[in-house]
């Protein structure tokens, strides 16, 4: 079956959105669009610039500078879910956006006003794009049912409790070469929940009408399986047209 509309997968950091947004895309012959990555490119252009940049200030003033480089970032993402790429002045930096630097400062950058105003524009063409295209979509990030695409047919708000959140932010951070332990692990998915959670520009919070799903206690076939009977619910699933060249012989 193939996806058709939009789905818009939210929740805090170490949920599982995206092992979930994407393999929902994958399962689903879907695009797959990952918006904590424009935030976090664009907070690496910042640090790239060497622009100065106040943390404490959620407005431009005194952070105009910082606020120009990140909506002047070339950035370009691919919505392919098998090879979702970040480039930024075509440069792929999909390995350095997730390092620690970046992590500790995007939840910074992206509470400024004209930043997010900025990205949400751009996220918003890509998906009209995508649907003008005839393709489905799958969006993930943190207020992506509340203000980025508030008519999507599916929303859904992961959520998992600490210590598994805390854990699994750990085991992704060794796979990749980052040293990491649970406990500061935990403290700085804490620091930003609470900085996501509290800004006053799109704070994170669950759209009225998301599907709430703990992935503590499913296994991510599980979660997928889930959101794919959600999609069928809402009628979003229309069968896969047969290949060109490969389809049903006969016309039978
Ligand atoms: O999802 P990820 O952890 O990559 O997101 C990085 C950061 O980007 C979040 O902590 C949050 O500050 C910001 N973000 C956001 N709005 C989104 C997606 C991400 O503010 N839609």
């Amino acid at each position: 079956m193939v996806l058709q509309g939009v789905v818009a997968v939210d929740g805090p950091s170490g949920t599982g959105k995206s092992t979930t947004a994407r393999g929902v895309a994958l399962r689903l012959g879907a695009r797959y669009l990952d918006t904590g990555a424009m935030y976090r490119a664009a907070t690496l252009a910042v640090m790239r610039a060497g622009v100065a940049f106040d943390a404490t200030r959620t407005d431009a003033e005194g952070n105009d500078e910082a606020v120009a480089v990140a909506v002047a970032a070339d950035l370009v993402m691919s919505t392919d879910p098998a090879e979702p790429r970040v480039l930024l002045a075509g440069e792929d930096v999909g390995a350095e956006i997730r390092g620690l630097e970046v992590t500790r400062a995007v939840s910074a950058v992206s509470a400024l006003t004209k930043v997010r105003e900025h990205l949400v524009a751009e996220q918003r063409r890509i998906v009209d794009e995508t649907l003008a295209d005839g393709a489905g979509i799958v969006v993930e990030g943190r207020d992506i049912g509340t203000v980025v695409v508030p008519d999507a047919r599916l929303k859904i708000y992961l959520i998992a409790s600490d210590h598994v959140r805390a854990d699994r932010r750990t085991a992704e951070d060794a796979s990749a070469g980052r040293t990491a332990d649970a406990a500061s692990t935990g403290a700085d998915l804490a620091r930003r929940d609470r900085l996501d959670s509290s800004r006053a520009s799109s704070p994170l919070r669950a759209a009225a009408d998301a599907v709430e799903v703990d992935t503590s206690v499913l296994d991510v076939d599980g979660v997928l399986d889930r959101l794919e009977d959600l999609a069928a619910e809402r009628g979003m699933l229309t069968p896969a047209l047969a290949q060109v060249g490969g389809g049903v012989p006969n016309g039978g």
